[in-house]
């Protein structure tokens, strides 16, 4: 939860400002400006800072905007409250052909992707005959409220910072939600999201439609703000300068977004009345010393200029506590220990010429403990990913309580009631422990974003989070809960993931090397939480080096060598194995 008194007295200033005597309109015309801004660049910030998709399209959504009431409201005499409803559809509905498209890219060419529509849909608006060609459609009526036009800019001023304040909260809202959490998970890559059921390209496409939506809203201010469009203010260039704004003031940020485009507005505002008198009018040189202005700012505030004047204090979290009372439904458990929760049958794993598990079988019954070592580049890892479906088997397969999951996707499998955790550890580091472990949780919960938008999810959110405080209690980093995930040792890093993982409730746990960079007595509390585990019903699949640790714990070993199992049995048998004393262990062991 963030502070909600920062945005009541920004609100209040902002309604004061038009009553300030001898205000200049001009000054208004400016704010108007602004506030048209910002409502694009706060998309980008759910876009690009928080998302991780860089777009530099986003004017062509407000286009998309700006043109659907242009043509119904000049064209038709559509009343601009009816075409309101519509440019905030024909936008999203835009963001979702074009959306389905671009999200699947990856790397560089997604940036890349959004500059072709930016310049493609510039050509269009400028070729197009209903769209007035490069004249564009004028006539466009001003908005009205019983019998009140606003012709002036200070008129429209007030829809304008309306639509920009409500923007904000639903925008705050959608971040702070199991949402929110999803989308700002995607930023660390796909992976670990998709362990826990986020449906990527979902998320994805989610976040296009909230940023296009927002966009399409300034486009309709602005068409009814200057009551006359034309394709310039939509094109590819545009795009860019909506980036600019929404990374001067801090891509991360909602309030960033608004903060960067009172910048950009009134440094360009400044250049270009002041700096043709100082240099006696030698014009266009306001663009080079405008980028230039802006490099040195982002070389002083690198992650933009809200984080780095608020410090963050605005945006630190309040220490929640959540109340731990409230229950998630528990997973149905098999009751037999015989039950065989996890076959693992002939599975097989090549990387071009590499085989990094050769037909491998083991399997895990449930209340059971068993360890899967063996030397770096045995294939434990990539077992781990065979079963949880972030890779597909080459041959083989795999069995969950009898039911073959080969090439199911990882967010089928979480859902059977399998969770992991990573070697590399996979946490997003600018969220907190209690978010990030909540993301365990995501599909126990229900609420979709327009519920979260408008505050309507917070029982669901309420259980969410009492379940993420339960497990982070039951792994003993209850201090920690409010930090970021960032600033903890890669041990306590590890546990968090353990976490996370137990929020899904699973029948079986794999962890993969959770003792490494623990300290002994962290080792310990472990072995003690994975025992309890077990007498609680939940079998765990175990890589770990430390093979004292492992010795105690494990009740079945599983011995791989280049991808091969050379061994299986008990602790007692494994250690005197000599295949795995030769492979592994080593004679001292
Ligand atoms: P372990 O976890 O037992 O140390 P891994 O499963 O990570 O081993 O790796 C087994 C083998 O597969 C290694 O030779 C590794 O280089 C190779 N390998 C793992 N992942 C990939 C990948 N994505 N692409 C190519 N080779 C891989
Ligand atoms: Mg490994």
């Amino acid at each position: 939860m963030t502070q909600r008194w920062p945005i009541l007295v920004f609100a209040l200033v902002m309604l004061a400002i038009p009553y300030v005597p001898g205000m200049p309109p001009f000054w208004l015309v400016l704010l108007d400006n602004i506030g048209l801004s910002a409502l694009v660049a706060m998309g980008l910030v759910l876009l690009t800072g928080v998302g991780g998709l860089t777009s530099f399209g986003q004017a062509a959504f407000v286009g998309f905007g700006a043109y659907t009431t242009a043509v119904l409201s000049a064209n038709y005499g559509v009343s601009p409250w009816l075409t309101l409803p519509a440019s905030l559809i024909v936008s999203g509905l835009a963001a979702v052909v074009l959306g389905l498209v671009t999200v699947r890219l990856s790397g560089h060419y997604l940036p890349l992707g959004t500059l072709a529509w930016g310049l493609g849909l510039f050509y269009l608006f400028s070729k197009l005959e209903f769209l007035g060609r490069n004249d564009g459609v004028s006539g466009i009526p001003p908005l009205e409220i019983g019998g009140f036009r606003m012709l002036d800019p200070g008129a429209i001023y007030y829809a304008v910072w309306i639509a920009v304040l409500v923007s904000a909260v639903l925008t705050t809202n959608l971040l702070d939600s199991r949402t929110g959490r999803a989308i700002r998970a995607l930023r660390r890559g796909h992976v670990a999201a998709e362990a826990f059921g986020i449906h990527a390209p979902r998320a994805k496409l989610l976040v296009f439609i909230h940023a296009a939506v927002l966009a399409g809203l300034s486009g309709w201010l602005y068409a009814h703000f200057t009551r006359a469009v034309n394709p310039t203010p939509f094109g590819a260039q545009a795009g860019i300068e909506y980036l600019f704004v929404a990374v001067v003031g801090g891509a991360g940020y909602v309030w960033g977004g608004v903060l960067g485009a009172a910048i950009v507005v009134i440094l360009k505002e400044v250049l270009q009345s002041y700096l043709p008198l100082l240099l006696h009018g030698s014009g266009q040189l306001e663009t080079i010393v405008f980028g230039l202005l802006l490099v040195a700012l982002l070389q002083l505030a690198p992650t933009g200029v809200w984080p780095w004047l608020t410090g963050r204090l605005t945006l630190r979290r309040i220490g929640r506590k959540p109340d731990s009372a409230i229950e998630l439904p528990a997973r149905v458990r098999p009751e037999a220990a015989s039950d065989v929760l996890l076959q693992v049958d002939n599975a097989r794993k090549q990387f071009g010429g590499v085989v990094a598990v050769n037909n491998v079988s083991f399997d895990v019954q449930a209340r059971e403990i068993v360890a899967l070592i063996g030397p770096n580049g045995a294939g434990k890892s990539t077992t781990f990913n065979l079963i949880t479906g972030v890779l597909r088997a080459t041959s083989g397969s795999i069995l969950v309580l009898g039911k073959r999951i080969a090439q199911a996707p990882p967010q089928e499998i979480v859902q059977l009631g399998i969770s992991r955790t990573f070697q590399h550890v996979k946490l997003v580091p600018d969220m907190t422990v209690l978010e990030n472990v909540a993301i365990g949780a995501h599909l126990r919960g229900r609420a979709g974003p327009i519920a979260s938008m408008l505050r309507l999810d917070r029982a669901d959110e309420a259980r969410l989070l009492a379940e993420a405080t339960r497990q982070i209690a039951r792994v003993g980093l209850t201090e920690q809960i409010n930090q970021l995930a960032g600033s903890l040792s890669l041990g306590q890093q590890r546990i968090v993931e353990i976490a996370r993982a137990l929020c899904v409730d699973p029948m079986l746990l794999l962890l993969d090397e959770p003792a490494a960079g623990l300290r002994h007595m962290e080792k310990q509390r472990l072995a003690a939480l994975l025992r309890e585990l077990r007498a609680g019903g939940m079998s765990v699949l175990l890589v770990e080096h430390d093979m004292g640790f492992v010795m105690d714990l494990a009740d079945r070993i599983v011995v791989l060598d280049f991808g091969t199992k050379i061994a299986e049995g008990t602790p007692a048998a494994i250690k005197t194995n000599p295949k795995v004393i030769e492979a592994y262990l080593g004679a001292g062991a």
